[in-house]
């Protein structure tokens, strides 16, 4: 079976004492055990080495986004070596907010997912389409390009956990219905069949993001596809305990 996932994605918030006050909140919290669930929270990257110190042994962390490539001379940037010499052992690519804002292109996000594997680091790889799409009855082509893009770059997908998260509902209290997430997800699974072989399909986490909070959570995670959660507004908040539950 595929173990379920929870991620935190913290996004670009927080102060050192907030921060502190999160981890405390998980410190202390009871949950099932790593053997049933696997929890990762994402700071911002100034506060990597602060969160791995204190956060209890069981949770892990992720990066947010790396470079491309190997390190130098890209200021503003952050290495996977960098990563790995902080014993960072997770990072998110392609989330939404960047390929809007950011204009990451998913050929980008392949090379980002396939330079951090290769270093060692495991990747939270999203993707999702915008309502416009959807509306346009292109989600699933959307989605599985976006997928394609990833797979062209990348032959093994142990170490990659995929996150579907539609941009209309991230950030919006519009979360996807648990019909609306089990299709898409059932999609990419097919997908992965088709195109990297049924023994990727069958054990490939596949989980969804967008507007997840501690009431909508047992419903969406009881769908056959649906392996797990990416968080982000509630998982600054004590809620992100009841998400981390819903695994069982
Ligand atoms: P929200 O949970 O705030 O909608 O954000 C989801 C997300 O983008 C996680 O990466």
């Amino acid at each position: 079976g595929r173990k379920f996932f929870v991620g935190g994605n913290w996004k670009c918030n927080g102060t050192g004492e907030e921060v502190k006050k999160i981890v405390t909140t998980l410190n202390e919290a009871e949950v099932p055990s790593e053997d049933v669930v696997e929890v990762v929270v994402s700071p911002p990257f100034v506060f990597l080495p602060l969160v791995k110190s204190l956060l209890r042994s069981d949770f892990h962390v992720a990066a947010q986004n790396c470079w491309v490539r190997k390190g130098g001379a890209f200021t503003g940037e952050i290495s996977a070596e960098m990563l790995v010499n902080l014993s960072i052992p997770w990072v998110i690519h392609g989330h939404s907010e960047r390929r809007a804002l950011l204009s990451e292109s998913s050929e980008f996000v392949g090379d980002k997912v396939a330079y951090a594997l290769s270093q060692g680091i495991k990747v939270i790889a999203c993707v999702g389409e915008t309502l416009e799409q959807r509306e346009s009855g292109s989600t699933v082509a959307v989605v599985a390009a976006q997928t394609k893009a990833i797979a062209d770059k990348v032959s093994n997908w142990d170490n990659i956990v995929l996150a579907y998260e539609p941009v209309w509902a991230i950030g919006t209290g519009k979360v996807a219905s648990p019909a609306q997430a089990q299709e898409v997800h059932c999609e990419l699974r097919k997908w992965l069949h088709k195109n990297a072989g049924a023994e990727v399909a069958a054990s490939t986490r596949i989980i969804y993001g967008g507007s997840v909070n501690g009431a909508n959570c047992k419903e969406l995670a009881a769908q056959p596809d649906v392996d797990g959660f990416l968080v982000g507004g509630a998982s600054l908040k004590p809620e992100f305990i009841d998400i981390i539950k819903s695994a069982t």
